[in-house]
């Protein structure tokens, strides 16, 4: 722990102090995020960082692999789709984004999965079993770190489109008072690619 509260320690003297009027003027009120981002809990991973973002511009949901399942409502607890909800129909953020990354271990372990069992990380990360099998349909014909990054962005758009399978999503979407996007970041060569929906293409932005 002494690592992360000598941490406190050095942001409250520095950049809380430097910008202390804009953290009593966020938190004085409800928040209001125009973002909202599912991405991986990938430690390496840092969406404020990324975007040049401030606190209180982004709304994060984090889970392995940057999954979003399908509409599934049955009385059960389902933490990311709790938060899209909340980020769609309570704060009403304008733009959503799923955020997919290079070198994802949760992919890897799909492709890949360990011999130990989990109690939940294999069956979460289940969401990508068709992003799994359309990539394997095509195993042979490529190398494991093309296969790997073949099954990051199939399971990407996957979850764009889980996405749009909730209703109010689907709603806001159609008003034209939300966009809903995927990006792939690869964080090895500093690139940043959107997925144009209607070309079924990831391009360079
Ligand atoms: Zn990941």
């Amino acid at each position: 722990m002494e690592r992360l509260i000598e941490g406190f320690r050095r942001f409250r003297s520095g950049y809380y102090e430097q910008h202390r009027a804009r953290f009593e003027r966020l938190t004085g009120r409800r928040q209001h995020p125009r973002y909202a981002v599912v991405t991986c809990s990938d430690s390496r991973i840092d969406t404020t960082l990324i975007f040049d973002a401030i606190p209180g511009e982004i709304f994060l949901i984090r889970n392995i692999a940057n999954l979003v399942p399908p509409y599934r409502p049955d009385h059960r607890q389902h933490s990311t789709s709790a938060a899209i909800e909340y980020a769609v129909r309570v704060l009403k953020v304008g733009q959503f984004v799923v955020l997919g990354h290079a070198g994802c271990g949760g992919i890897h372990a799909l492709l890949d999965p360990p011999a130990e069992a989990t109690d939940f990380v294999t069956s979460w990360l289940e969401i990508a079993a068709p992003a799994r099998e359309r990539v394997m349909r095509q195993a042979d014909a490529i190398t494991p770190g093309q296969r790997q990054q073949a099954c990051e962005l199939e399971a990407l758009k996957d979850s764009l489109e889980n996405t749009l399978t909730f209703p109010w999503v689907a709603e806001r979407v159609a008003e034209g008072s939300l966009l809903v996007d995927a990006l792939y970041l690869d964080l090895q060569h500093g690139q940043l690619l959107l997925y144009n929906r209607s070309k079924a293409a990831f391009d360079a932005v």
